[in-house]
C-alpha cells in the first residue's frame, strides 16, 4: 500500500482535535472533518492553544506550531476524504453514526485504504462487517487528552489482518505512542477493567460507605492513583460511563456489569460530570 501521508480524521471534537493535533504535529497532512463549521473553528482554536502550550514548555519551536497549524485541513465535505491514505473515524459514540460513515467511507475510498476508528465500545468487528475490506478495518484507541497520553490500544477485530495490524502500530509508534495489542471484546482490555471500577465506586457512595472525596482518597493516597474513580468518572463524562456500562452488561451478559442505580440517576437529572457543571463534584460551567 502507498506511503501514508495525508490522513482523515472524522469529528473534530474532544478526541478528533487531539488525534488531528498529534498527526500534524508529526508532520502528516490532516483533513479534519465535522459536520458544522463551528465545531471545526473550536477545534482549530483548541488545538492551536495546545501547541502554544508545548511551545511555552519548550518542546516544540513556534516554526513548528505554525507547520502544524498549516498542515490541517478543516472541511465540512467528506468527499475530500477519498484522498487521504488513512483514516481514523473519532466520530460521536453511536453505533448508527459510526456504521453509516465506515459504509461511505468503503465506497469513498480507495480499497488498501485502512479505516481505523478510535471507538471507546463499539464492536469493531461489527463495524469491519459494514464495509468490503473488514480486513482493513482496526481500532486505534487514543486516549483523552491525546497529546499527553502515551498509550493508543490497537484492537483487532476478527478479520483485520496482521499486515494492518503491523501499519497502525508502527504508525501509532511514529506518533510518540506506545500501541497495546488486543482483541476486540465489550470494552477492550481499558474501559472493561476501569468502568467496573467507577461504578463500583458509586455504589460504595450510594450505599452510603464513603463520600466521594473519602473513596477518591483512599484510591490518591493507597493506589497512587493521579485522580479518585469519582472525579474521573465526572472528568470522563457520566453519561458516557454509563454507555459504556451498558455495553459491557448487554455484550458480555453477567450482572456484575450492571450499572450502579445512582449513575442511572444522576444521568437522568443531567448531572454528566464537569461538562454539565455538576456530577460527583460541582464546576464552574466553562
Ligand atoms: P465529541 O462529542 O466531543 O465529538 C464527536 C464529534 O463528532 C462532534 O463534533 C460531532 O459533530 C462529530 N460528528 C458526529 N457525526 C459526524 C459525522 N457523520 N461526520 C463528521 N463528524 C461527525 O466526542 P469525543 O469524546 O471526541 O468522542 C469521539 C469518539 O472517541 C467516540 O467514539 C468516543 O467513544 C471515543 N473516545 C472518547 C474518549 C473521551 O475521553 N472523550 C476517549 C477515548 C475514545
Amino acid at each position: 500500500m502507498a506511503e501514508i501521508k495525508n490522513v482523515g480524521v472524522i469529528g473534530a471534537g474532544t478526541m478528533g482535535n487531539g488525534i488531528a493535533h498529534v498527526f500534524a504535529r508529526q508532520g502528516y497532512g490532516v483533513l479534519l472533518c465535522d459536520v458544522q463549521p463551528s465545531f471545526l473553528d473550536r477545534a482549530l482554536a483548541t488545538i492551536g492553544k495546545n501547541l502554544e502550550r508545548e511551545v511555552s514548555k519548550q518542546k516544540l519551536t513556534a516554526e513548528g506550531r505554525d507547520a502544524a497549524l498549516k498542515r490541517i485541513r478543516p472541511s465540512t465535505s467528506r468527499a475530500a476524504l477519498a484522498e487521504c491514505d488513512f483514516i481514523v473515524e473519532a466520530a460521536t459514540e453511536r453505533f448508527d453514526i459510526k456504521s453509516d460513515l465506515f459504509r461511505e467511507l468503503d465506497a469513498l475510498c480507495p480499497p488498501d485504504v485502512i479505516l481505523a476508528s478510535n471507538t471507546s465500545s463499539i464492536s469493531i468487528t461489527k463495524l469491519a462487517a459494514q464495509t468490503r475490506r473488514p480486513q482493513k478495518v482496526i481500532g486505534m484507541h487514543f486516549f483523552n487528552p491525546v497529546p499527553m497520553m502515551k498509550l493508543v490500544e490497537v484492537i483487532r477485530g476478527l478479520a483485520t489482518s496482521s499486515e494492518t495490524y503491523r501499519i497502525v502500530h508502527d504508525l501509532a509508534v511514529r506518533l510518540e505512542k506506545t500501541p497495546v495489542e488486543v482483541n476486540d471484546a465489550p470494552g477492550f482490555v481499558s474501559n472493561r477493567v476501569l468502568m467496573p471500577l467507577l461504578n463500583e465506586a458509586m455504589y460504595a457512595v450510594m450505599e452510603g460507605v464513603a463520600t466521594p472525596e473519602a473513596v477518591d482518597e483512599v484510591f490518591k493516597l493507597g493506589m497512587a492513583h493521579p485522580m479518585g474513580p469519582l472525579t474521573l468518572a465526572d472528568f470522563i463524562g457520566l453519561d458516557v460511563c454509563l454507555d459504556i456500562m451498558r455495553v459491557l452488561q448487554s455484550g458480555l451478559g453477567d450482572p456484575k456489569y450492571r450499572p450502579c442505580p445512582l449513575l442511572i440517576k444522576m444521568v437522568d437529572a443531567g448531572w454528566l460530570g464537569r461538562k454539565s457543571g455538576r456530577g460527583f463534584y460541582q464546576y464552574e460551567k466553562s
